[in-house]
């Protein structure tokens, strides 16, 4: 079943009585019907680890957290919370190349934004270096891995494929003696980068490609972030992370669909290590893609390095970071992966579900504000020269409580271009020669002239004003068919507006051509300079959303004032989809 976003979860009846406890949504009970929890549920009836529930979160520190790992979050965490156990962070630091501690503080900053903060130390693989090599060196000494000396092209190739044989390498019986002499070698750093690894001893015509003898060990010679040069050899993910999973006590590993392959090995090296108890398990589940979305850090990285975007936290990223410098609320995000729930079928959802989530709480909360993005000057004729009238505008109309605020209004102002026409089409209500307006809050106006410019466009626009009619309402009753913005020319605040297309105009990036880059929308931001503000936007506060009445949400940037981006428009996009669909 789909729910509109907004429609309240009702609580489950009670089984006994039949009556709703309104408190039962509240409670930290688990509330969710999905496979995992499912799952977790009856491990916890069996018995299985004691009824106890230990999850993690183990993000790799080569690049920032996006929006698909929100939803590996919220699931990661929330499944915890909800079963009374505990959640780690555990940074996958297995690969000296591309990690550094810029996204290790990076991914504890996005955690704590998106409302999982890390009050504990964090953990990482990399602490476990010590006790995953002297566990690869009980698999040497049981026959069960052994050092290659092949190169990664022969070992790709000896693997064979699907339906395709595997080869034994020429080096799988090596003596115990020699694996141990190599690999201890291997570890001090006595040979060079490709010219050996260390590899599981399984079977190379084993169905599972991932059970040919997979490797466990490569040579690098590179500087670890947080090891330093204490390492020249580096665990693979596969050997890294069910053993780091078992030494915390993790109960049940939640990873995307795409390692659903590696469960076997996930399996067997924890097998044949010393281990007692239950061992952790691995539960596979549905990657989350959106569409006109890239979410592999690798393209992400690429549009930063290729300066397509301005760095990680352009408001057009869907990384965290990116999605907050935009204006997006954390509790949309994570009620929008609450929604989407968890289930083993990929599939893309629609990028204007989370907007109109993100929507949704921008109306509650962001106050209103009237900016013109390309403003035009009016003129009120028979405004009495130097009259400055302050009208009272309510802050949010959703929320009384927000109160109100004091906005001035002078003869002199400026309007949207948009908003007036020389020669109207049919249907167009706004302002016009002839045409009666309202001015938010302020007066009713009819417009009695224009001027041009030597290019023939308008320049000013001359009106008079209804005395009568202040707050916006003649007291003849009489309708005007429109409702516009503007500000003050004398107390306007000059600022910048940023306009955002899709960054990836198809709805699947690379679906035509096979490349997410072809479809990029290299003309995705539209910087309006020149914007005029009313002055309360001033004290906006940095990273604060506002609403600007008929334009949209707008985020201040953090760092620069008077810089506004766009979140989302006014529209809900979502709720015309579906009814088209
Ligand atoms: P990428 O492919 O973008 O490099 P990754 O999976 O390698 O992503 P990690 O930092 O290793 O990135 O991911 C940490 C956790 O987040 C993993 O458990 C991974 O399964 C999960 N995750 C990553 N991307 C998504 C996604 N799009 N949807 C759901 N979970 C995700
Ligand atoms: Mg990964």
């Amino acid at each position: 079943m789909i729910r509109p976003p907004g429609t309240p979860v009702d609580p489950p009846p009670d089984r006994h009585t039949g009556r709703v406890d309104e408190r039962a949504a509240d409670a930290a009970e688990p509330q969710g019907a999905d496979f995992v929890r499912e799952l977790v549920r009856r491990d916890n009836a069996d018995g299985t680890y004691s009824g106890r529930v230990q999850t993690r979160f183990p993000p790799e520190p080569n690049g920032y957290l996006h929006i698909g790992h929100a939803k590996a979050i919220t699931l990661d965490f929330e499944l915890a919370r909800e079963f009374g156990g505990i959640c780690n962070l555990r940074f996958d630091d297995t690969n000296p190349d591309t990690e550094d501690t810029a996204f290790v503080d990076g991914i504890l900053e996005d955690l704590a934004w998106l409302g999982y903060p890390i009050d504990t130390e964090p953990l990482y693989a990399s602490d476990y270096f010590e006790q995953l090599y002297t566990w690869a060196e009980l698999l040497i000494e049981r026959g069960l891995a052994y050092v290659d000396d092949s190169d990664s092209e022969t070992i790709s190739a000896g693997r064979g494929g699907y339906g395709k044989p595997g080869v034994d390498s020429e080096w799988r019986d090596r003596s115990v003696e020699e694996n141990l002499d190599l690999f201890r070698r291997m570890r001090a750093g006595e040979f060079a980068e490709g010219s050996r690894v260390l590899r599981a001893r399984i079977d190379m015509q084993h169905e599972n490609m991932q059970m040919r003898d997979p490797v466990m060990y490569r040579i690098r010679h590179e500087r670890h972030h947080r090891t330093g040069d204490a390492w020249h050899i580096y665990p693979t993910y596969d050997w890294a992370h069910g053993q780091s999973d078992a030494i915390e006590g993790v109960t049940h590993s939640l990873c995307t669909l795409e390692f659903d392959s590696h469960r076997p090995l996930y399996d067997w090296y924890l097998e044949q290590l010393p281990l007692s108890g239950d061992t952790p398990r691995q539960t596979e589940f549905a990657r989350l893609e959106l569409t006109h979305t890239v979410t592999s850090k690798r393209r992400l990285a690429g549009l930063v390095a290729d300066g397509v975007v301005d760095g990680w936290d352009d408001p057009r990223m869907p990384t965290l970071r990116g999605l907050r410098r935009r204006g997006y609320p954390a509790a949309a995000i994570r009620e929008f992966c609450a929604f989407i729930g968890v289930s083993r079928t990929n599939s893309r959802h629609q990028i204007e579900l989370l907007e109109s989530f993100v929507r949704q709480h921008l109306n509650r909360t962001a106050q209103r504000r009237m900016a013109v993005l390309d403003p035009i000057r009016l003129v009120i004729t028979d405004w009495p020269e130097g009259r400055v009238d302050e009208v009272e505008l309510t802050n949010n109309p959703e929320d009384p409580a927000d109160g109100t605020r004091r906005v001035a209004f002078t003869g002199e102002l400026w309007i949207e271009r948009d908003d007036f026409r020389a020669d109207p089409p049919p249907k167009y209500f706004r302002l016009t020669p002839g045409r009666e307006v309202r001015l938010r809050g302020a007066y009713l106006i009819t417009c009695t002239g224009f001027d041009v410019g030597s290019d023939g466009e308008p320049t000013v626009i001359y009106a008079t004003h209804d005395p009568e009619s202040r707050g916006g309402n003649a007291p003849d009753g009489r309708k005007v068919k429109s409702t516009m913005h503007w500000v003050s020319a004398d107390h306007a605040i000059e600022g910048t507006a940023a306009l955002y297309e899709r960054l990836f105009s198809a709805e699947v990036p690379g679906e035509a051509t096979g490349d997410p880059m072809d479809d990029l929308d290299r003309t995705s931001l539209d910087l309006r300079t020149g914007c005029r503000f009313e002055p309360a936007l001033a004290d906006t506060p940095p990273g604060a959303v506002v609403q600007f009445e008929r334009l949209g949400y707008f985020a201040h940037d953090p760092r620069e004032p008077m810089l506004f981006h766009r979140t989302v428009g006014l529209r809900d996009e979502w709720a015309r989809l579906q009814q088209r669909a």
